[in-house]
């Protein structure tokens, strides 16, 4: 029989932790539940009915009104540092509702955003504006459709209630998927409670993410190195298509390796290294160019973390964090260089190669080169700028070098440089239309066309056009 997720029997592995990690919730109910938007394709890989989820029990259960009949919900604790300072958080405005199991046997979280304040909500609401939620939901789906790791998002139900930022906005709540929400953070909250407590959190996130890692002589070292590789091959992939995270915050970074929480998150436009949007960034602390190292920055807050469970010996501990930290850069250079390279059609990312390719990227700062756009006029052979006249030529030689030469290439490039993004321009217009007019049809057409963003058919569409140069800086408000 075809389920929503209230008759799902959710699980809660969670609360096998000990009590300090969570909070048990109860449901805070919101007025006038509306499902806004609904995640079918998802609904269904999940094995979830489509048709279920709009029933009365289910869009209850989305909203936050009723808990599964299953299970318990909760609010995760966790710390972080924010912005470079440490801070005690944990689920201000979200609540888990479980686990469910996927047809391929692995565990993914069911969380609400938006859901009322909780323990840890210190001075927040509690609540979320429907066009942040809105965002999440279109920038995560994007991030998907460009085979990038992600959460996911399943609905964005309005409440009927208003929200009050700078103006009241109406209020909603976003349906979270995720391979778990484990954070750095949560180990640096693990490690303000006790050796005891860390233990039972790396054990918890070594059995759902890294079983490999049980059986190295070391457990926890090879926790360490696994998520450092992941997280350096997903920076690599954000690089790969200019994506800025916006608050890369050691609590919004999970140790799934999957992009988590899209607050000030935008696709960088023009190729230009410090490129910010978020409106609170002022530093550019999180600008494009200082992911990596941001990244890096923040594996060691983990390692940190960590150590009282590396080895007995404090010294002996600290060496094996560091030179697990010292793999990172290495690490990050090989994933960025091999996608880098085959950005520009050449497979392998040998010293020349990866010389040319970064040759063309300072061109394209000099010339303000749009960088999806870019790549996919050289994807295309159309690009035919007098300022990348000289490196055309040399690319042109060394394509011819390569086994399969231009054909290959353009095989290669097709992969790794998607058609559309999602730019600014038309994820605001699509979020505008949401909530003032209540449309949803330009931000439905946006989510579809991103499932498929390296499709070359794309290429004639308006989701393809190339935002004028002169148009005004783009920022992005959390
Ligand atoms: P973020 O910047 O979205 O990663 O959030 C940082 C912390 O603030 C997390 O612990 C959130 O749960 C919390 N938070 C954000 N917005 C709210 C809100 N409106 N009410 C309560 N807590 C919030
Ligand atoms: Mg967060
Ligand atoms: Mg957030």
């Amino acid at each position: 029989m075809a389920l929503g997720l209230y008759e799902w029997g959710l699980t809660q592995s969670y609360k096998d932790l000990p009590a300090a990690f969570y909070t048990d919730l109860t449901p805070q109910p919101v007025r006038a539940p509306v499902l806004t938007v609904l995640n079918a394709p998802l609904a269904l890989s999940l094995r979830l009915d489509p048709a279920a989820l709009a029933t009365s029990n289910n869009l209850n259960l989305l909203a936050g009104n009723l808990f599964p009949a299953s299970g318990s919900a909760i609010a995760q604790a966790y710390a972080g540092h924010q912005f470079g300072h440490f801070t005690q958080l944990g689920d201000g405005r979200a609540l888990l509702l479980g686990e469910l199991q996927t047809p391929d046997g692995q565990l993914v979280d069911i969380q609400l955003k938006g859901s009322g304040p909780t323990p840890y909500a210190r001075r927040g609401d509690g609540r979320a504006a429907l066009a942040p939620m809105l965002r999440e939901y279109l920038i995560s789906e994007a991030m998907h459709g460009l085979g990038i790791p992600t959460t996911r998002s399943l609905a964005v139900v309005a409440t009927g209630e208003p929200v009050y930022r700078e103006t009241a906005q109406p209020g909603a709540i976003l349906t979270r998927i995720a391979a778990s929400h484990i954070r750095v953070g949560t180990f640096e909250f693990a490690a303000t409670q006790g050796i005891l407590e860390l233990k039972a959190l790396a054990d918890y996130a070594i059995d759902r993410h890294y079983p490999q890692a049980r059986s190295e002589a070391n457990p926890y070292l090879a926790f360490l190195k696994a998520v450092i590789d992941r997280q350096a091959a997903l920076i690599a992939r954000w690089m790969q298509v200019g994506f800025v995270h916006g608050v890369m915050n050691t609590d919004n970074m999970s140790v799934a390796g999957e992009t988590i929480d899209y607050g000030p998150c935008a696709f960088m436009d023009r190729y230009d290294p410090a490129t910010v949007f978020s409106s609170i960034d002022r530093q550019g602390r999180y600008a494009y160019g200082n992911q990596p190292r941001i990244a890096q920055w923040n594996l060691s807050r983990l390692a940190e973390a960590l150590l009282p469970i590396l080895n007995e010996d404090e010294a002996a501990a600290l060496q094996l964090a560091q030179s697990a930290i010292g793999g990172y850069p290495g690490l990050y250079q090989s994933y960025w260089h091999t996608a880098l390279c085959h950005k520009v059609g050449i497979s392998n990312p040998d010293r020349n190669a990866v010389r040319l390719a970064g040759e063309l990227l300072e061109i394209m700062w000099e010339a303000q080169g749009d960088f999806t756009g870019t790549f996919w006029q050289l994807t295309t052979g159309s690009l035919t700028d007098e300022r990348y006249a000289d490196w055309y030529s040399r690319w042109q030689a060394m394509i011819d070098t390569q086994p399969g030469g231009l054909e290959q290439a353009r095989q290669l490039m097709q992969q790794a440089n998607p058609v559309i993004i999602p730019r600014n321009r038309l994820v605001q217009e699509a979020l505008d239309a949401a909530e003032q007019k209540g449309s949803f049809t330009r931000f439905e057409q946006l989510v579809a066309a991103l499932q498929n963003p390296y499709d070359p058919a794309l290429a004639k569409s308006i989701y393809a056009q190339i935002p004028d140069a002169s148009a005004k800086p783009y920022v992005t408000y959390c």
